[in-house]
Order: structure tokens, then C-alpha cells, then sequence
């Protein structure tokens, strides 16, 4: 069945506040529309863990800087409606940039530095502090007991961690795996800016990823020689290499043996700024555990 679409705040708050009375369960999937597969698949887990699933369809103009894409950023709300017709979602909630942003001056959050400075906040300034402002305008508006997010968007989703427990959000935060193309490519809607020749060199940034994980789980120590020539192997493929790190995956600093570590890259290909992230297997430590 179609969801029901929502473009006002009174009609939104009409069906929540009538599921919360009848004691039901909801889950809240942000998204910025132009919806894939990787989409869905948080779609159908909210499905499963809520009574009522609503997804919101905003692309939000805070988070993109001068220059970027959110003029030319794919809109398809038809199409999303049919998907989310398969994967069961109660509501879709549409706002207008007016709905979400009333205000001519708006109150906005700043992230702390320490997370939204580096990586993809590096190179998009700003970008953070209007992600976690229109997340926490979307769970004040929808008021779910569950957010779902992708792993995809790993900064992203480290950081709205961090203001739910911040600002003592009522409610849980569920995290996905990636979704990938058969080759490895993390599924975006960004990669249909990219030419069939760049199409087929994108799963390089995978490609790499994986490599470099594997490596340093069978622990090759030269990080500093792995992370240069994968560099350049990617930039001789066409990639125009933004970051590629090894860190921490709680703060985001230098890793820290026996601590879960994460390598994340981005990568602008031709038109498409690409970014990728995948978990570096942990090694356990050759010495005995320490008497307790
Ligand atoms: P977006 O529409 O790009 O803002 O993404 C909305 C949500 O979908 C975010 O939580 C993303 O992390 C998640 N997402 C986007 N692409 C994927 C993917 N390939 N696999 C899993 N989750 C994804």
C-alpha cells in the first residue's frame, strides 16, 4: 500500500499523536529522497522493530555548501513513493524548505569540532552542523522511539550518536550495514552522476578499502606506505582522492590497538563525490589476559 504523503506539520502530528495513543511503536528513516536499495533495506528493518514507519523525504539545503549539488540533486518523489509502497512504510513525510526552516533567521546547532572538523567535515565546512540540525528538527517533528541510519554515511552517523546522548534524546538509534552494488560500489544517489567509463572504475574505492583492511588485520605495521600507494593507485584510475584514514570508530582519532577501527576515504570521480567506510577487523593481542 502507497504511505500516506505529508507536507504539514499539523497533518504529520494528526497520525503520530493518533499511533502514539494507541500505544504503537514509531520508527523514523531520514532520507534525502531518490531512494535505492540501501534506502529500503533501513526501511524494512524499521518495519520490522516498529509498529509505524515514516520516512521523511527532505533534501536539506543546510548541509550542502556553495558549489555543491543541491540544485541538481536528484528529486523523484514519484518513484520513492512506488518503493516505499513495496517495503511498507505508514507515512511519508515531505516538508517544504519552508515547513522545516520557518524561520527567516534560523536557530541552527554547530557540531563539536573534534568529530565534525575532520574527514568529510574537512572538506564540506559546515556540512555536519546542518545534518544534525535538520535530524534533530526531523525527531522533534516526528517524535520516533527509533531512528534508523546507514553505515554508509559513517561521520554522520557517529555524530547524531553522539547528540542523542548529548542532548538526551529520547530516543534509540539502529545502524545498517552498507549496501553495495554486485562490484562493491556503496550504493549512493550520487553515482548516477557518473559517465558509464567512471561507472566501471568505482568500485575501485571498495576495492581499496578492503585491501587496506585486510592488510592491517594481518598486521602490516607500514600504514603510512599502504596508505600512499593505494593514493595513488586510486588517482591513477581517475580518482581525485579527498582523505583516506585509519581511525578510531568511536572518536575518529588515531586507532588504538584492541579498539574498533575504521578506514574511511572520499573521492571525487569526475562529477560524483563518492566516499566509502569499512570496519578494520580488530586484532586480538598475543598476550594473556591480565589477572582480574
Ligand atoms: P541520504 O538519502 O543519502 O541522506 O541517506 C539516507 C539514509 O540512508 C542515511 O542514513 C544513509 O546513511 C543511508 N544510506 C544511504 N546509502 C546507503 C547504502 N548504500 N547502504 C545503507 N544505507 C545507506
Amino acid at each position: 500500500m502507497k504511505p500516506i504523503q505529508v507536507s504539514g506539520l499539523a497533518e504529520l502530528s494528526a497520525h503520530t499523536a493518533r499511533w502514539r495513543a494507541a500505544g504503537e511503536r514509531l520508527a523514523l528513516v531520514p532520507t534525502m529522497g531518490n531512494l535505492h536499495r540501501g534506502h529500503l533495506a533501513l526501511v524494512e528493518a524499521a518495519r520490522r522493530r516498529a509498529d509505524r514507519v515514516v520516512v521523511s523525504i527532505f533534501v536539506n539545503p543546510t548541509q550542502f555548501g556553495p558549489g555543491e549539488d543541491y540544485e541538481r540533486y536528484p528529486r523523484t518523489l514519484a518513484a520513492d513513493l512506488e518503493a516505499l509502497a513495496s517495503v511498507g512504510c505508514d507515512l511519508a513525510w515531505v516538508p517544504e524548505v519552508r515547513a522545516m526552516y520557518p524561520l527567516a533567521h534560523s536557530f541552527m546547532l554547530k557540531a563539536p569540532e573534534p568529530l565534525a572538523g575532520k574527514l568529510c567535515g574537512a572538506c564540506r565546512p559546515g556540512h555536519f552542523d546542518g545534518v544534525v540540525s535538520v535530524v534533530l528538527r526531523l525527531f522533534n517533528q516526528v517524535g520516533p522511539d527509533l531512528a534508523l541510519f546507514g553505515e554508509k554515511d559513517f561521520q554522520q552517523l557517529l555524530l547524531i550518536r553522539r547528540m542523542v546522548e548529548d542532548l538526551a534524546l529520547p530516543l534509540a538509534i539502529e545502524a545498517l550495514p552498507t549496501v553495495r552494488e554486485d562490484d562493491g560500489l556503496a550504493m549512493s544517489s550520487r553515482n548516477q552522476y557518473l559517465a558509464p567509463e567512471q561507472r566501471r572504475s568505482a568500485p575501485l574505492l571498495h576495492r581499496t578499502l578492503a585491501r587496506l583492511a585486510a592488510s592491517l588485520a594481518a598486521g602490516d605495521a607500514d600504514w603510512a606506505g599502504l596508505r600512499a600507494s593505494a593514493w595513488s593507485e586510486l588517482e591513477s584510475a581517475g580518482f581525485s582522492c579527498q582523505y583516506l584514514e585509519w581511525v578510531d570508530a568511536e572518536t575518529l582519532a588515531d586507532p588504538v590497538p584492541g579498539q574498533a577501527q575504521r578506514l574511511l576515504a572520499a573521492a571525487l570521480l569526475g562529477p560524483a563525490r563518492l566516499i566509502d567506510n569499512l570496519p578494520v577487523p580488530v586484532r586480538q593481542s598475543a598476550e594473556p589476559a591480565a589477572p582480574s
